[in-house]
């Protein structure tokens, strides 16, 4: 089984075609403050007007709980929209829909209303779907980063129109199939973060998938705790230093290697450029935190992702917001890029942190891939179907 792409949509010359975008920006004095999402959506988009179908841009805005909220009316960002694609695009609200779709013409866009402005948006209601469905032909998912909600526009509207993946959508799922689902062994993963409770399943899955497992950032702290060192008033989840034990046994088993830091940054203050140690991980002293991993640690993982194929990581190895205990993830990231560059490693990313930690070390184009997608990416990364994506499986 595989899914469609705009490949195999064939003629498309005058059909409407319904295509699910995200276009969740961030607003700022009423101004779109960051375009990015809205450049992910170009390629689809402007493919089809070219191709000549009448596009239907899809796309939730905010939280607005099923009702009509002016604030977060698409009508915000369309003209923004329109900027970027550099041609014109119209605005078309719930009410007569029907007839503002009946006007338009061969390559024409509009982006309509919230689809969140129905209740039965997140609740997938058929009627709803039906209601989205009378308006189009065909269907293009091409928003990886709502594809883990089953709501009426990412995953009713799959079952209910001949579905296909957008330009956007199949890069995506190329990367993640090339990083996790097919990968080049040996297969690295990063994964750090502040805490170990909120990437419980993201680590249980990838110990029977990767090589090696790199732990860093506040997570290392719960791991180091549970192999009896002393943390000081680092962040650590003490309660969780069992579960931590039982990963590093299911690793072994599987035959994944896991690296936890043996040097490691610490201060007494969290605040920017404080007086800082850099020691063995046995040296912490009770009233210091760890706040990075070290340099020798550094070292140590960059032999070990140049002897991996794939890399796929998520969450910063240190407090990367505060200099310096940025300077072990800038510098891991740096050598993830440049093996990249090499064409020795094929190197995956995501998280908002991670990806704001990855643009900071100025490498942000310089991996395979590098997910926007937030809640979508870990999803992915704990092993689970994405209903969006399971819906174009057909
Ligand atoms: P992502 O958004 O990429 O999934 P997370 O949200 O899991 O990443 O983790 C990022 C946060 O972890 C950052 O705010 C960072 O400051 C914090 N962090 C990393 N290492 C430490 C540490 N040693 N102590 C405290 N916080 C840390
Ligand atoms: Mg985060």
């Amino acid at each position: 089984m595989t899914y469609k792409t705009l490949d195999d949509i064939g003629d498309v010359a005058g059909t409407r075609i319904l295509v699910r975008e995200d276009l969740n920006v961030p607003m700022a004095d009423g101004r779109v403050s960051d375009d990015t999402r809205l450049r992910a959506t170009v390629a689809t988009v402007s493919e089809l007007a070219d191709r000549g179908a009448i596009v239907l841009v899809l796309a939730h805005f905010g939280r607005p709980k099923g009702n009509p909220v002016p604030s977060m009316s698409l009508a915000l960002v369309t003209a923004a929209y329109a900027d970027v694609l550099g041609r014109p695009v119209r605005f078309v609200d719930w009410d007569g829909a029907a007839d503002a779709v009946a006007t338009m013409r061969l390559g024409d866009i509009a982006v309509l209303e919230n689809t969140r402005f129905f209740a039965g948006e997140e609740r997938n209601d058929p009627e709803l779907v039906e209601r989205f469905a009378a308006l189009g032909d065909l269907y293009v998912n091409d928003a990886f980063s709502a594809a883990h909600r089953a709501h009426a526009s990412t995953e009713g509207l799959a079952r209910q129109l001949p579905a296909f993946a957008g330009r956007a959508m199949e890069a995506e799922l190329g990367a993640l199939e090339k990083a996790l689902g097919r990968p080049e062994h040996p297969v690295a993963a990063v994964v750090g973060g502040a805490k170990v409770s909120t990437k419980l399943d993201v680590l249980k899955h990838l110990v029977g998938r990767v090589d090696h497992l790199i732990i860093g950032g506040g997570m290392a702290n719960t791991f180091l705790a549970a192999r009896g060192v002393k943390v000081g008033r680092s962040l650590c989840e003490h309660d969780l230093t069992g579960t931590a034990d039982e990963i590093m046994d299911a690793a072994d088993r599987a035959g994944c290697t896991v690296h936890l830091p043996y040097d490691v940054v610490v201060a007494t203050e969290f605040q920017p450029d404080p007086a800082t140690r850099t020691i063995n991980v046995h040296e912490v002293a009770a009233d210091e935190m760890i706040l990075d991993i070290g340099p020798a640690a550094v070292e140590a993982l960059g032999d070990v992702l140049k002897n991996c194929r794939t890399l796929v990581w998520n969450g910063p190895l240190g407090a990367f917001e505060t200099p310096p205990f940025d300077a072990a993830t800038v510098a891991l990231a740096r050598t993830a890029a440049a093996l990249t560059g090499d064409g020795s490693l094929v190197s995956v990313a995501g998280g908002g942190d991670t990806v704001a930690a990855l643009n900071q070390a100025g490498v942000g184009d310089a991996f395979t891939f590098v997910s926007t997608a937030g809640g979508a990416f870990l999803e992915w990364m704990e092993g689970r179907e994405l209903p969006g994506v399971a819906a174009l499986f057909r």
